[in-house]
């Protein structure tokens, strides 16, 4: 890390610290008193920002009030993962992958992260224990190929606590796939010292997805960081969420998917944002997502084209996002909602607004 993290407006750069306004400086006390996702980003990313309320960087870590709004369709849980939490830290919902949750916290925090409950309660990295736990669970499942490292952000652990959770997985199953999911190359690329890329290469199968949203976020060291971890032989993914006032722009996302594409990352999905409470204002309507993902088709070729995809709320799985999906509108004791059809022919709904 290249400076302490910011945890404080105090901290801030003064440029950003003098565009902190009261109500913004009030709701950060009351997320400190109410134990809610604390505010924190790292030096770097606090670098890109602007000094605009509605720069879109500003806007992913800085608290907004908007957070307390009374969002009748918010979640603790929006992915209903407690449902298929088989040990304490794994999640297996699909047949042949499972989910470990490694990392209890992250470099910085995402004002609309859809774990913000789980890590608001600041779970450590994964212990002796619970590991023990996870490798019963995996010896007698034999099905699962592929496992998604995620949390809070992994790469928030030692390279010696990493080292010995690759080893004890490499060790059960050695072909074993990794999927480290991260927003550390973004966050705080420093992370990605030689140390760690060659602690992530001698660990492979091992596969990056790394959460990327707007094109700014592809600061040089960013670059430089998955430019080393291509060189070693680790492919990288990006996944980005659609975020309102961030990315919620045919033109924007085009531009960032096509840098993913000249840098040799290869964009895998955009995800219609998942329902945790406070982050509503985030939320693009899904019919303009829809529109806005029949324009990001024309302006980029296949191969730079992510997957428009929700994750159902409540348990119900990803589903790709397109038209046919939707198939009708109902009123729900929240608000109006749309009703989706999932691979298997059930019913999920997703608000309209
Ligand atoms: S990096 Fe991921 S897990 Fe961490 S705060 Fe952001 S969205 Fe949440």
């Amino acid at each position: 890390m290249q400076g302490t993290l910011i945890t404080s407006i105090d901290e801030l750069p003064p440029l950003l610290r003098a565009s902190v306004s009261p109500e913004e400086a009030e709701y950060l006390e009351t997320i400190q008193l109410q134990g809610l996702l604390p505010f924190r980003v790292t030096p770097h990313f606090a670098s890109l920002a602007g000094t605009t309320q509605d720069d879109p960087i500003r806007r992913q870590f800085f608290p907004d009030p908007r957070e307390a709004w009374d969002d009748p369709f918010g979640l603790s849980d929006p992915l209903g993962e407690a449902l298929y939490r088989t040990v304490p830290r794994l999640v297996h919902q699909y047949r042949d992958r499972a989910l470990l949750l490694a990392g209890g916290i992250c470099a910085g925090y995402c004002r609309y992260c859809f774990r913000r409950v789980w890590i608001a309660q600041s779970q450590e990295f994964i212990s002796e224990t619970e590991v023990s736990q996870v490798l019963g669970y995996l010896k007698n499942h034999a099905e699962i190929r592929e496992l998604l490292i995620s949390g809070g952000d992994p790469l928030t652990g030692t390279d010696e606590k990493l080292a010995w959770l690759f080893r004890e997985l490499r060790s059960l199953k050695p072909t074993l796939l990794l999927r480290l999911c991260t927003r550390t190359p973004i966050t705080n690329p420093y992370r990605l010292t030689p140390e760690l890329i060659g602690l992530l290469k001698a660990s492979r199968p091992l596969r990056m997805v790394v959460h990327l949203n707007h094109p700014r976020e592809m600061a040089e060291q960013t670059k430089k960081a998955l430019a080393d971890c291509l060189d070693a032989g680790i492919p990288i993914h990006v996944q980005t969420v659609l975020l309102r006032g961030v990315n919620d722009d045919a033109e924007i996302l085009a531009l960032l998917f096509r840098e993913c594409l000249e840098l040799g990352l290869s964009p895998y999905y955009l995800f219609q944002l998942d329902l945790a409470p406070g982050t509503a204002h985030f939320r693009v309507p899904l019919k303009q997502g829809l529109a806005l993902y029949q324009k990001l088709k024309t302006q980029i070729s296949g191969l730079g084209l992510p997957k428009y995809t929700v994750d159902l709320p409540g348990g119900g799985g990803k589903i790709s996002l397109h038209d046919s999906v939707i198939i009708g509108t109902q009123d729900d004791p929240r608000g109006k909602v749309y009703v989706l059809c999932d691979h298997d022919g059930k019913r999920w709904t997703y608000p309209v607004e």
